[in-house]
């Protein structure tokens, strides 16, 4: 019998029940109690539908109050010094400090939160566990017991989820006097021990160890360690199936077939090519589980043609097939059936988790029992899907993708070289030295929300929201002109997100009301759905822009969102390339451009604030992305005159291994983030002797400190020493969006204060 299991469920809950009652909590608008007790209904209820669902299994370990990384940093005693109180337990007051910071109060001194990071490719973020050289381990947090109890005495068959020894200590950080982190290990090694005796005595059979490293470029070292942790934990009681994802096991396919453990887990949609080459190097007691049903996007799974690996797989290992989503469904969205405004076709390509886990559950059934009805009206239902979506008008437009074949290199090629282009801006713009310009977003006060509330809302009419922004742009532009900026923006007063505000006016784009997913602890964000062929039916910012040039003399800066960020932070089609969904976007952007450069707009800024993080995990794919990458910037930079001046901006720091094809988008000017690097970022640019102009941020825009003008003068010195002055902008590291307008308007006139005397100075 092949057996469905499922690596992890989303815990935020379908209505974000969890978020609403933290965030709750925090306020201390519940007690603990309460808290405690709608996390407990959550799990209970996303057990049953799991078995309901059909699953054999039910992860348990899935949920966490915040992160999963920091619950295992709880589990093991790591709990950094600022937090931890002698000689006691940590207690969810721990969890919460560690995750959020504790503020300075007149009886205890503050502490900073621990780092967060992105968890892999996704979107969702950890916080950082914190490595010291004499860390010691000790089991300190029963969470994962006392929720394998609460599953078992529901009637549940539990399979709890870990992470593993080497991917937490690979997610770590070194703090304090360096070390080698694998030094830890041994020290580790006995924690997961007692947890997986104790998991023994409360009755469990299998746990699921997660180990996505091993879909990385790993050291040698690493790769030894893995053999040393496994060999030690083989005596630990348990049977335990080792998951990865994300990637796939390339060069450490040999390494992860062969670990001491009963069962391995790979990933099929992000690495296909892993099958059949897997069942060769399997050992012949081994599970293998299949991740066949994509855990990180929204789209009903292909049955038929999972079908067909599943069952040459059960042909080859019989019972030992174990069926799964790709990877744990805390990247999806929850349930689909709460889709209540979306139109019945689109609907019937989606599924969201719930109906994933259903996907899994019918995959096991079609082979262990393919002649029910059950399992043939499945199939039949995903014949009619796929069918209606290869062939749906809304999907496919003859008109993109004849104007995506017609491209030519040419298209993504400005006119004439950069050498040639900032003469004649320079000439046109008539800028000094160290030209001043923000980002593209001023504060979003209330007001601003409240305003595109209404009007969503039908409680402003579209002429009174007009109104509304239009003020607020005069606002901006009135601002920024007093402050002596250079370059203005409009300030985006009309944007609730720089992907979104695009997306809805795209064709191609479809929207959820439900569809949310963690970001970081309460913190869910609802990514857009791409699902056909991407157009532009009409101008999207022209009139808002050409607005704001009107309110003023000096040089008003367009603000469109790049096409790798738009594609990044949206979920992708799974029926076309990640790069032509990048063209599509990119042409259809292009054309905003050139209408705003017909508009009379001098500086138009395209965002790829998203450009490094699409960065495959894996060294050998980079280039292959980088050169999409850049080409669909490019694509959608290059249908302006000479003299019309294209910015970019890229919040991302670490611009080292990139920098080639940074140059290579050819954009006349960047804005990076670089304050907080005291200007070291810049070192990438200087090496690589970057021709274009480049805007080095002065001042962090994550925090409401106001730094004098002689720090941002200082930064700018730092930032000359590294790169000809006449490259140079001056500007903060990001959008102003989150900050306050009083904090705003004392930082940008120490910013103007500060260009101003390096003017002097050069
Ligand atoms: N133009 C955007 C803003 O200023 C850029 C934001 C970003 O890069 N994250 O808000
Ligand atoms: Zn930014």
């Amino acid at each position: 019998m092949a057996l469905a299991h499922n690596l992890g469920f989303p815990r935020i809950g379908g209505d974000r029940e969890l978020k609403k009652a933290v965030e709750a909590y925090w306020k201390g608008d519940i007690s603990e109690d309460c808290l405690r007790q709608v996390g407990r209904e959550l799990r209970a209820q996303h057990w049953q539908l799991q078995k309901e669902a059909g699953l054999d299994l039910v992860p348990v370990g899935d949920f966490a109050w915040y992160d999963q990384v920091l619950t295992h940093s709880l589990t093991f005693g790591v709990v950094p010094e600022r937090f931890a109180k002698a000689g006691e337990k940590p207690t969810l007051e721990t969890l919460f400090a560690m995750a959020r910071g504790v503020v300075e109060s007149s009886c205890c001194g503050g502490a900073h939160a621990q780092e967060m990071t992105k968890w892999f490719d996704t979107n969702y973020h950890y916080l950082v566990p914190e490595l010291t050289a004499d860390l010691e381990f000790s089991l300190s947090w029963e969470q994962l017991f006392e929720e394998v109890d609460e599953a078992l005495a529901l009637g549940h068959k539990v399979k709890p989820v870990v992470i593993g020894p080497l991917t937490w200590l690979w997610l770590g950080k070194v703090k304090g006097e360096e070390f080698d982190k694998l030094d830890l290990l041994e020290r580790l090694l006995p924690v997961y021990g007692q947890i997986f005796q104790r998991l023994a005595a409360q009755g469990v059979e299998w746990v699921q160890i997660d180990e996505p490293i091993l879909g990385l470029d790993l050291p040698q070292d690493w790769k030894n360690a893995f053999e040393r942790a496994y060999n030690l934990l083989q005596r630990e009681p348990l049977k335990k199936l080792v998951a990865t994802y994300f990637s796939g096991l390339e060069d450490n396919l040999g390494l992860a077939a062969g670990l001491p453990v009963d069962g391995l887990h790979l990933d099929l949609v992000r690495a296909p090519e892993q099958y059949p080459t897997i069942l060769d190097r399997l050992p012949a007691y081994k599970i293998l589980s299949l991740g066949v049903v994509n855990g990180r996007n929204v789209w009903r799974c292909d049955l038929e043609k999972v079908l067909a690996t599943l069952q040459h797989a059960q042909e080859r290992l019989g019972d030992r097939l174990w069926v799964a989503p790709s990877c744990s469904l805390l990247h999806s969205p929850v349930d689909l059936e709460r889709e209540d405004q979306l139109d019945e076709e689109l609907k019937s390509w989606l599924a969201f988790a719930v109906q994933k886990t259903e996907e899994v559950a019918i995959l096991a059934q079609a082979l262990n029992n393919p002649d029910s009805a059950k399992v043939q009206a499945a199939l039949e239902q995903s014949r009619q899907v796929q069918e209606s979506r290869a062939n749906s008008p809304r999907i496919h437009k003859p008109e993109v993708q004849a104007r995506l074949a017609a491209v030519t290199p040419k298209d993504s090629q400005r006119t004439s070289p950069f050498a040639e282009r900032i003469k004649l801006q320079r000439e046109r713009l008539d800028l000094p030295l160290f030209p001043t310009t923000t980002i593209g977003s001023f504060p979003q006060t209330q007001a601003i929300r409240a305003a595109r509330l209404a009007f969503r809302q039908g409680k402003l009419n579209e002429a009174e929201y007009k109104h509304a922004m239009q003020t607020e742009i005069q606002h901006a532009v009135r601002v920024q002109e007093a402050l002596d900026l250079d370059v203005l923006v409009h300030g985006e007063a009309e944007r609730n997100d720089m992907v979104e505000y695009f997306a809805e006016q795209l064709d191609g784009y479809l929207f959820t009301r439900f569809g949310w997913v963690q970001s970081y602890g309460s913190r869910c964000v609802k990514p857009a759905v791409i699902y056909g062929d991407i157009s532009r039916p009409q101008a999207m910012t022209v009139e808002w822009i050409a607005y704001a040039q009107q309110q003023t003399g000096k040089i008003m800066k367009g603000m469109l969102t790049g096409p790798v960020t738009m594609l990044m932070w949206s979920f992708p089609r799974e029926d076309l390339s990640r790069k032509q969904q990048a063209q599509q976007l990119a042409l259809a952007i292009r054309d905003e451009v050139v209408d705003l450069e017909t508009a009379g707009i001098k500086i138009i800024q395209i965002d790829e604030a998203a450009f490094r993080e699409g960065l495959p995990l894996r060294r050998a794919d980079w280039q292959v992305y980088l050169d999409w990458a850049t080409e669909a910037f490019r694509l959608t930079a290059s249908g302006v005159q000479d003299a019309t001046q294209i910015h970019t901006h890229m919040c991302y720091s670490e611009f080292n291994d990139v920098i080639a094809s940074i140059a290579a988008m050819d954009a006349d000017v960047i804005t990076i983030e670089t304050s907080r690097s005291q200007m070291e970022l810049l070192d990438a640019f200087e090496s690589f002797h970057y021709p274009n102009d480049i805007g080095p941020g002065v001042y962090d825009i994550h925090s409401p400190r106001v730094p004098d003008s002689e720090e941002m003068a200082n930064l700018l010195r730092k930032a000359a020493q590294r790169l000809p002055v006449e490259q140079l902008w001056v500007n903060p590291d990001c959008g102003l969006k989150t900050r306050g307008w009083p904090e705003t308007k004392a930082a940008l006139e120490h910013m103007v204060k500060a260009a101003k005397q390096l003017r002097k100075e050069y």
